[in-house]
């Protein structure tokens, strides 16, 4: 394992100023994990013993955001790069397992790793005194372990969401959680409850979007169904269909994994056959069968993203997913422009995702399906380059040109539009504006 760290050179103007002050200071937490596990840290988080008051006059000279002072945080711009630096401190007195009662500032370091979740995010370095780990990390990332910093049920109390945490970085990073940290993870799951939407859908996002997060959806189902109930219904559910290998749960992890690793498209692939235990049915060959199970998958994947407080946005863009998750489209030029139509062109390649994704988590007889969906994605390719009409948007005639030929504003005037729109799509008519009010002229006298 890499034991020197290459650090940014705003982030080392950030160490030397507080050293050359006279304060320590270390790159902490995630930054270091990333790095001795050979991945590029998203950003670099520094921690000092300088009090914030201290941090602010070391970097009097430069642009000093207050993001957090009252929990020692404060973010220095160095050339245009905001470095968050934080002081040595010790959480006290945990409410309602997620919230420090106060935050004390202590000079000592190792205090300040012994606040800090598993011993792989407990780690420090500098390039003058290399890496600092008080609680076994680095051994831990070599032996691959998810190892809680102290007692795991204690520190599972204080802050439940760090049961999530730990579930989210098996998921990322592939390591496996130690068999004391996970037990109490098992033990103190009921806490979830008190943990905030907000916290919670962050954590499962990225969870969802680790390359592990198939075994980890798997192997943790019960913690994950105190935030997901619904999960819990799909373990173990039998098919009992030819078409299909897995379960529903497991259908669900094995699709969820061959998405690519997007948060939209691991929702969607999360919720899309949540419905099927409840509209499930065996006929008189005891065959199941999961009619109408997208819409019910679409009703409860928005109770829960309600639940989770999801943005309208991602919302929209999933619930559609789910409800049209089998939606079967024929490789044919009218039929791709309808479905472009009717679910956009980001859309259309987001369910392309799903589908194949859906495909891949089914009986290998049916895997020949890829190659359909390898045509959808040429012809719809074809008829995007070739700015072809398939949406109101680039109809040749607009809701102001019709009212100019007599329609009036209403209900009849976008009729007229989506019908016009059809018949370009359908190449009964060209999409040329003499030709489509001709047309629209027809459909009003009729
Ligand atoms: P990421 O790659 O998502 O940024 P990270 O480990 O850096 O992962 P952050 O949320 O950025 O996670 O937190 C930075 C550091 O703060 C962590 O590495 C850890 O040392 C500490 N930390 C974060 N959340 C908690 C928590 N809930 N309990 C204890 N320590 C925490
Ligand atoms: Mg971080």
């Amino acid at each position: 394992m890499q034991e020197k760290i290459n650090i940014p050179s705003q982030v080392n103007t950030v160490l030397n100023s507080l050293e050359n002050a006279g304060h320590e200071a270390y790159i902490v937490g995630g930054c270091v994990r990333d790095s001795l596990m050979g991945i590029q840290p998203k950003d670099y988080d520094v921690t000092t013993s300088a009090l914030p008051e201290e941090t602010k006059e070391v970097f009097r000279d430069y642009h000093v955001i207050e993001t957090g002072i009252k929990h020692g945080t404060v973010t220095v711009m160095v050339d245009k790069e905001p470095i968050e630096i934080t002081t040595y401190r010790i959480d006290e007195n945990y409410v309602d397992n997620r919230h420090p009662e106060s935050v004390t500032f202590t000079r000592s370091l190792r205090e300040d790793m012994a606040r800090r979740d598993f011993t792989m995010n407990a780690l420090g370095y500098n390039p003058a005194c290399g890496i600092v780990d008080y609680f076994g990390g680095v051994e831990d990332i070599k032996q691959g372990i998810i190892r809680a910093v102290g007692d795991g049920e204690k520190r599972f109390e204080e802050d439940a969401l760090r049961i999530m945490r730990a579930l989210r970085f098996a998921a990322v990073t592939g390591l496996t959680i130690e068999e004391e940290t996970i037990k109490a993870a098992h033990k103190h799951k009921e806490l979830l409850h008190n943990i905030s939407a907000e916290r919670i859908r962050e954590e499962l996002s990225k969870l969802l979007c680790g390359k592990e997060a198939r075994s980890v959806l798997m192997k943790y189902v019960d913690i994950l169904g105190v935030i997901l109930p619904e999960l819990l219904e799909m373990k173990g559910f039998e098919q009992y269909n030819h078409w299909h290998i897995y379960d529903v749960l497991e259908h669900t992890a094995v699709a969820l994994e061959n998405v690519p690793p997007v948060p939209v498209l691991r929702f969607a692939a999360l919720f899309h056959d949540m419905g099927k235990p409840a509209t499930f049915f065996q006929d008189c060959s005891g065959v199941g069968h999961f009619y109408g199970h997208g819409d019910v998958s679409r009703d409860m994947a928005a109770v829960i993203m309600e639940r989770l407080k999801f943005d309208n946005a991602a919302k929209e863009r999933i619930l559609r997913l789910v409800e049209k998750h089998d939606m079967q489209i024929t490789a044919e030029e009218k039929a791709v422009k309808r479905a472009l139509n009717k679910l956009g062109e980001e859309g259309f390649y987001d369910l392309i995702s799903l589908a194949r994704a859906d495909n891949l988590a089914q009986n290998p007889l049916l895997a020949k399906r890829q190659e359909h969906y390898d045509k959808l994605e040429i012809i719809a390719g074809e008829i995007i380059a070739k700015e072809e009409c398939f949406s109101l948007k680039s109809l040749a005639v607009n809701g102001r040109d019709l009212i100019e030929v007599g329609y009036s504003q209403g209900p009849e005037l976008g009729a007229a539009l989506e019908k016009l729109l059809e018949c370009v799509i359908s190449g009964e008519i060209d999409n040329k504006k003499e030709e489509l009010l001709k047309k629209a002229i027809d459909f009003s006298i009729i």
